[in-house]
């Protein structure tokens, strides 16, 4: 079977024969220029996201699309200035092909919602394809085709900025919400609607284990990892019908992720049969050069287009390389013929040829771009995106009258840091501030003081943020006002764009002279109520050890403020759970729940020869999958209908779940499964069904999962996905730290 062969055996990949047609009479009128340019995407002409562009001038660049050398842009916005772009391309070149117009939609358009680490924590998928949803339709209203995401890359490692982008360290949970990510920008996939966008699963692959969360390094990873926990989500959005996929920036073990056979055509487009295309990551194939990998352009397009690197994110190498090295035989046009029948087989599933116009109606872009039933949309993710840590002294909720409440902190008065990195189309300063939010509630006395800056100079998203540490003024006022009050709000932790791409950190404490601001309003006011806002998991010991209540309020969008406040008072009761692990200290990571036994997991005799840390708890400071809520809940009667079953059938697990608390509340109910003996060792603990249950008070439930063979495989050394028989254990719980735990053979 030839490589280039697409063996689609899912149905959502599945040829269109009538669309392949249309190809072949396409291709066939098409010269290796024409085809090379499909093949060549510009940036547009003023957001710039990685080092400065190698497409040349915006001259340039129309006259290439006017010639059409052009298949794609990414980042030009907006109705008019789509049209003027698309026109060229359709009006003015020989074929007329229109260009596809891509875009990083990564938590909204121009309504921010939470930033996707953030909404990970709400585990609600309904939501989550909601709020693609929601973002698909602001961007396509404003002509763009194609979103660069989801980000799909599992991390365990909260140094790598790029977490804020993901699904957090769990590859069943990630997997299902770049499911819900994928329908939420693709509909059913008929791209019917023109409010629709084609999505790409980025980035391909092992970018969340760059070596010590250092950016743009390399990642090297043991095939048990990669198959079981860095492929599942990519897997199972090219099931879902996803459309394209963006290469990495990393090598995978020593391989440029743009140059990787095996990834890109072994597994990708014949095992899984992936009909999209891949496009290169920004410039990705030309940093082949500086990696060592390529000794010049000429072989960085030669490697790339023959691993399966359908696409040049502005890098200037495939349309200056490529035509003359398919000219002079030295890569085989096969290769670009197989590039160029992707590209135009997404442009035809959305429509494109048939009107390259269609997303592009001023009118419907007014209409829904900013409109009130976004607002709404993204306020309710952000509610739902929550996690509460931590809840003593029943300070929390707030009350709504009588109460002295003292807010402090630059950031909750920020109207930018709540929109979070990689929001390029929202205009700045256009979140709802928490103060703002909470100035909302008008019965109660509320006061704001800034207390120290937290930053030096306003953040921008292109330069490092400089943290105020050395100017206490402020401080002092802080102080006093705190005396003053009854409760102290402190909103506290990393600026919007202080996480995100190229913002790695050593040291992920609370920066500048923060820590130190808790600390002195604590020596005056214990009654504090810490909101964090951060777009990676922080380390935060002696807050966690001395602080009453904890909020983990991310970088929550557009409606950050009102979310939070609506969570203080408690007219939203929170119900988010860690989608990532919070260390104790940067020397536990990688840190995460699904780790391994090793052969001296349990200290049984006091005995140093056990795999412990000498200088600290091995354990987190606060769990995957952890949260807590105004009310309490309570587990009991962990049941298996079977205590055998063999491959084929199923079994039922069922646990009750109380609320016994005075809120109505919703709980993630989680299970877990542990295959005690395995041919490859297997997680202590991995996460295989959730379900989300809302209980009003004194009510109880009787929740029920379902347990196939699907839940118990795993992927082995091979990349094949094997169910072995032995004993498992479940566990079922509130978090990862579950206690409730049953067992049951697999026959
Ligand atoms: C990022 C991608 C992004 C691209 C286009 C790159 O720097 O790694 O995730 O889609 O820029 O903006």
């Amino acid at each position: 079977m030839s490589i280039l062969t697409v063996t689609a055996v899912n149905a959502q990949q599945k040829l269109n024969p009538e669309i392949e047609k249309k190809i072949d009479i396409l291709m066939s009128k098409m010269t290796v220029e024409e085809k090379v340019g499909q093949m060549n995407q510009y940036n547009g002409f003023w957001d710039v996201t990685g080092p400065a562009p190698v497409g040349g001038t915006a001259e340039q660049k129309y006259e290439n699309i006017k010639k059409a050398l052009v298949g794609s842009m990414l980042t030009v916005r907006g109705v008019k200035e789509v049209k003027a772009v698309q026109k060229i391309a359709v009006e003015q070149t020989r074929l007329g092909i229109p260009l596809i117009i891509g875009f990083d939609v990564i938590h909204g358009y121009k309504t921010i919602s939470p930033i996707p680490l953030a909404e990970a924590a709400s585990w609600d998928l309904e939501a989550i394809e909601k709020s693609a949803s929601t973002a698909a339709s602001e961007a396509a209203a404003s002509g763009i085709n194609w979103t660069f995401g989801p980000m799909m890359d599992i991390s365990r490692d909260a140094r790598w900025g790029r977490v804020m982008e993901g699904a957090g360290e769990d590859p069943f949970l990630g997997s299902k919400i770049a499911v819900a990510r994928i329908k939420g920008f693709q509909g059913d996939n008929s791209f019917q609607s023109p409010l629709k966008i084609a999505a790409s699963a980025k980035h391909f692959a092992g970018y969340g284990f760059v070596v010590a969360g250092l950016e743009y390094n390399v990642a090297e990873i043991g095939q048990n990892t990669l198959y079981n926990q860095v492929l599942p989500p990519f897997k199972a959005a090219v099931d879902q019908g996803l459309k394209t996929v963006m290469t990495s920036f990393n090598t995978l073990n020593g391989i440029p992720a743009s140059a990787d056979q095996y990834l890109l055509r072994e597994i990708l487009k014949n095992k899984w049969g992936f009909s999209g295309f891949v496009i290169s990551d920004w410039a990705s194939i030309r940093e082949m050069i500086p990696w060592g990998f390529s000794k010049d352009e000429s072989a960085a397009a030669k490697s790339a287009v023959e691993a399966g690197t359908d696409m040049d994110m502005e890098g200037g190498i495939y349309l200056p390389y490529l035509i003359d090295l398919v000219k002079q035989g030295k890569v085989d046009q096969k290769y670009v013929d197989d590039a160029v029948r992707r590209i135009l087989r997404v442009k035809y599933e959305l429509g494109l040829f048939d009107d390259p116009y269609r997303f592009l109606d001023e009118k419907r872009e007014k209409e829904i771009v900013g409109s009130k039933a976004n607002n709404d949309a993204v306020l309710g993710m952000a509610k739902k995106s929550i996690v509460l840590l931590k809840n003593e002294k029943n300070l929390l909720p707030l009350k709504k009258s009588g109460q002295k409440i003292l807010l402090l902190g630059s950031l909750a008065s920020s109207k930018n840091s709540p929109l979070g990195s990689w929001r390029i189309a929202a205009d700045n300063n256009t979140a709802v501030s928490v103060l703002e939010g909470m100035k909302s509630y008008k019965n109660n006395t509320l006061n704001f003081v800034e207390g120290p800056k937290l930053t030096h100079e306003e953040p921008t998203f292109l330069a490092e943020v400089h943290y105020n540490t050395t100017d206490k003024s402020g401080l002092e006022e802080a102080k006093n006002a705190a005396k003053n009050a009854d409760v102290v709000v402190m909103v506290l932790g990393e600026h919007g764009f202080s996480s995100g791409e190229a913002r790695s950190r050593t040291n992920i404490d609370l920066p500048g002279l923060q820590e130190e601001f808790l600390k002195e309003i604590y020596s005056v006011n214990p009654n504090v109520v810490l909101v964090l806002n951060n777009g990676r998991p922080l380390t935060i010991n002696w807050a966690s050890e001395n602080i009453p209540a904890i909020v983990e309020a991310w970088h929550l969008g557009t409606q950050a403020g009102n979310a939070v406040a609506q969570v203080l008072y408690g007219d939203y009761n929170p119900s988010g759970k860690l989608p990532m692990t919070f260390p104790r200290n940067v020397g536990q990571i990688p840190m995460y729940y699904n780790d391994y036994a090793t052969g001296r997991f349990t200290d049984k005799d006091g005995n140093v020869f056990w795999s412990h840390y000498s200088d600290a708890e091995k354990t987190p400071l606060y769990p995957f999958g952890f949260g807590l809520s105004y009310t309490t809940f309570e587990y009991s009667d962990l049941k298996i209908n079977k205590k055998s079953f063999a491959k084929g059938e199923s079994a039922k697990v069922s646990v009750t779940l109380k609320n016994t608390g005075k809120y109505e509340g919703k709980e993630v109910v989680q299970l877990y499964i542990h295959d005690e003996f395995a041919s490859v060792v297997r997680p202590v603990k991995e996460l295989k069904a959730f379900q989300l249950i809302t209980l009003k008070p004194g009510e109880s439930k009787s929740v029920e999962f379902n347990l196939t063979e699907m839940e118990l495989g795993f992927y082995n050394n091979n990349g094949d996905f094997v169910v072995e028989p032995g004993s498992f254990k479940i566990m079922v719980g509130g978090s990862s730290e579950t206690e409730l735990t049953e067992e049951f053979e697999l026959l």
